[in-house]
């Protein structure tokens, strides 16, 4: 059985769904401060925050828990610049309970979900695991703290754990039933489609000043199906002996933001009204993976290798789900 702490999130919820779909025995354990519980159907949910140490070990041995996906974290690097204590208590403290419960219960197997942003600046190259770890925001920072208990916990006790250090999530499931949908939004894709959708006047483009090619800051978009069964494929990984590591999520190409907004113009087929606007601290100026590491470790390739496909996938939910899960 899999707790998946964060499980009704965005990429919680498309984690769960694929597990379900292989069959998986699945509990989501969240305490929907921004998760949607429609998000997850009919899985077995138990509302409860990390820093419940009795709720998560009552729920390890009610459900007969051996492993956690832990994805409960709060993400965002521009409210962690002017908000750290939040992104402090919840992420790092958070964990630590989270990991406490674990050791209480032996629970032994932990698949995380780390970030992109623990690297910061690396320059224009790719990001391989081997690059140096400066974070530039709160957020990446917490997430490297979060890495670093891990690699303690291995030695010290012998939890096995594989950090996945995502770079930008995006898309939706291809049934178009669930897909990404914060409040406040914050992401790029999202927020350019609900100016496709009618429901934002334009999108601002926090700087075009960064040394890239166009002056706006380049991502490698991952689709959230392809993250999820690199979630799978690490577990697997763990409960067949292997050793504690991790590995980069990415496609291994960069978009600008300028180039995301012209391929949403182009897939939805109307154009976008956009402003340049200051930058938003905390953002590094180029982040690309090599995820070369996993693909060839693990056997993970992502499906969907193009802008266009993540995109259009996105725009499947948000055309249709014009106020997310609200009905
Ligand atoms: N971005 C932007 N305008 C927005 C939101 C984001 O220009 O309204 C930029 C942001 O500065 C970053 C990129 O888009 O360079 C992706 O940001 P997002 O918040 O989606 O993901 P992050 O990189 O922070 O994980």
């Amino acid at each position: 059985m899999i707790l998946v702490t964060g499980g009704a999130g965005y990429i919680g919820s498309h984690t769960v769904r694929e597990l379900r779909e292989r069959g998986m025995d699945v509990v989501v354990y969240d305490n929907l401060s921004t998760g949607h519980i429609e998000s997850i159907g009919d899985t077995p949910f138990v509302k409860g925050d990390l820093f419940d140490v009795e709720l998560l070990r009552k729920t390890f041995r009610e459900y007969g828990v051996d492993s956690v996906i832990h994805f409960a974290a709060y993400s965002l690097v521009g409210e962690s610049m002017v908000n750290p204590a939040k992104y402090y208590h919840n992420n790092v403290a958070g964990t630590l309970a989270l990991l406490d419960a674990m050791l209480a219960e032996n629970v032994k197997y932990l698949v995380f979900s780390s970030s992109a942003a623990t690297y910061g600046d690396c320059g224009d190259g790719l990001i391989t695991e081997n690059s140096p770890q400066n974070p530039t925001s709160v957020y990446g920072q917490t997430k490297l703290m979060m890495e670093q208990f891990m690699q303690d916990y291995d030695k010290a006790y012998g939890m096995k754990y594989v950090a996945l250090r995502y770079f930008n999530a995006a898309g939706a499931h291809a049934s178009g039933e669930i897909g990404e949908a914060h409040n406040p939004e914050s992401h790029l894709i999202p927020l350019i489609l609900q100016v496709s959708n009618g429901k934002r006047e334009q999108i601002n483009i926090f700087g075009d000043d960064y040394p890239t090619h166009d002056g706006t800051c380049i991502r490698d978009y991952i689709h959230i199906t392809d993250l999820a069964d690199a979630h799978i494929k690490a577990l697997e990984y763990l409960k067949n002996g292997g050793k504690s590591t991790y590995y980069n999520l990415g496609n291994g190409n960069g978009f600008s933001v300028k180039e995301v907004i012209d391929t949403v113009e182009k897939v939805v087929g109307s154009p976008v009204k956009k402003q340049v606007v200051e930058r938003r601290p905390g953002d590094p100026a180029s982040l690309v993976a090599s995820s070369e590491k996993i693909q060839k470790e693990l056997g993970w390739k992502p499906k969907y290798d193009t802008l266009d496909s993540i995109v259009a996938s996105a725009w499947k939910w948000h055309s249709t789900h014009l106020d997310g899960f609200n009905k």
